[in-house]
């Protein structure tokens, strides 16, 4: 697979997820709107009852309120019950994200082929067998993990792996990063890799990057240059100078640090050094000399 159309192909994994809450939502909201509309018109329609055969109705009344109360008190758990209900109806095309009717076969959006499960299959817990509300991440009945989560976990492993195959594939100059994290991306921008990824605190963070910081110098990364830093890392291999920086690392977030790679040299170039100055300075001064001297017609 090519390197773009894996990044593509990352980018939906990604919205899957989103689309499931999203859809879920939708179907819910209009639900629970239209029930607290009829038990609203309810409690007028009592109302009207009430003034005109007042006696006789009190227990009527009575009664559909004390319907309304639960109608309410249950209002979120008919909402829950709903979303599970349709997610029974639902399938999620794993291509192009389209929430469709589980009864199709093939994503109508883009005609990919559709997965066997509905989105409510996803929420069953496979250790006590309760349909659980979809968007849930734990069985609301015994606690364990429900295989939507655990697809979502899968998923987003199966990202970061892919993302270190890639690192295998176009990065082998540079030593590869071991050092943890989550929701990793590389992105080529042409010439120039970003890596980034997420830690759960600031301090996981600065701590993975000390340590490839410490990695890039035991493989001979070094600072260079006329302006060497210790956020600027260089290593020569066969004429091509690889630069590794760590200069805007922690710039967007604390917790997700982004590492720049590119090949490139120093200012004053890899190997410059005060003495090397000096006698480039020289050289340059007798090549103009020396111009100066040809005009003249000297030798
Ligand atoms: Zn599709
Ligand atoms: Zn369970």
């Amino acid at each position: 697979m090519s390197f773009l159309k894996r990044m593509i192909k990352d980018g939906i994994r990604e919205g899957v997820s989103n689309a499931i809450g999203d859809a879920v939502k939708g179907a819910v909201e209009p639900a629970a709107t239209n029930l607290a509309n009829k038990a609203a018109a309810k409690i007028e329609d009592v109302a009207e009852k009430v003034n005109a055969e007042a006696a006789e109705k009190q227990a009527e009344t009575k009664s559909a309120f004390s319907g309304l109360e639960g109608a309410f008190a249950n209002l979120e758990k008919a909402a829950q019950s709903y979303a599970t209900e349709i997610s029974k109806n639902m399938k999620v095309c794993p291509e192009c994200n389209t929430p469709t009717d589980a009864a199709k076969k093939f994503c109508p959006e883009c005609g990919a082929k559709l997965p066997e499960e509905t989105v409510a299959d996803s929420s069953v817990c496979k250790e006590c067998g309760t349909q659980n509300t979809p968007g849930t991440k734990f069985c609301q009945e015994c606690g364990a993990k429900l295989p939507a989560a655990e697809k979502e976990e899968a998923d987003a492993q199966a990202k970061d792996n892919d993302v270190m195959a890639t690192w295998d594939e176009y990065m082998s100059m540079y030593p590869k990063w071991t050092f943890g994290g989550k929701d990793m991306v590389l992105e080529d921008y042409g010439g120039h890799i970003y890596f980034g990824m997420t830690f759960n605190t600031s301090f996981a963070a600065q701590n993975a990057v000390r340590q490839y910081k410490a990695l890039l110098e035991d493989n001979g990364f070094v600072q260079a240059g006329k302006y060497p830093s210790e956020n600027e890392l260089y290593k020569m291999i066969d004429g091509v100078c690889y630069h590794v920086s760590f200069s805007n690392c922690f710039e967007n977030d604390p917790e997700r640090p982004g590492i720049s790679f590119a090949t490139g040299e120093p200012q004053g170039g890899f190997d410059w050094s005060p003495q090397k100055e000096k006698q480039k300075e020289r050289e340059e001064f007798m090549e103009g000399l020396n111009k100066v001297k040809g005009l003249f017609g000297k030798k």
